[in-house]
């Protein structure tokens, strides 16, 4: 199964399958999706985080203008906010056991579609 990950404003891909098939999806603990039960403390987690090994140059780009601080990501094409990141201020998953990974997208900004 393939996906990719668009822009649910403007249906820009902002991932494209390659990127997502290098692990580039993770959970709240840092671990890719697949091979994970964490979290459970929350019904349903409002964002998914980034591999910093396998992001695309846009979003890297963007990190290194903030000098790896911390700063908001948005769809190169349309502009809309779609998520963040923090090297900052090192918050905690839910269940306090994890640091979380630094970037995240808004899951409702976003659409997963599988191709
Ligand atoms: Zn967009
Ligand atoms: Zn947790």
């Amino acid at each position: 199964m393939f996906q990719e990950i668009k822009c649910k404003k403007c249906r820009h891909t902002l991932f494209n399958q390659d990127t997502i098939k290098n692990n580039l999806i993770l959970n709240a603990h840092g671990e890719t999706t697949e091979n994970s039960n964490a979290c459970q403390v929350i019904p349903e987690e409002k964002n998914i985080f980034l591999n910093e090994d396998c992001l695309p140059s846009w979003v890297k780009n963007k990190i290194e203008v903030e000098e790896w601080s911390k700063g908001r990501i948005y769809c190169p094409k349309c502009d809309s906010r779609i998520g963040a990141f923090d090297y900052v201020s090192g918050q905690k998953c839910n269940c306090l056991n994890n640091l979380l990974p630094p970037v995240h997208i808004i899951k409702s900004k976003i659409d997963i579609v599988k191709i």
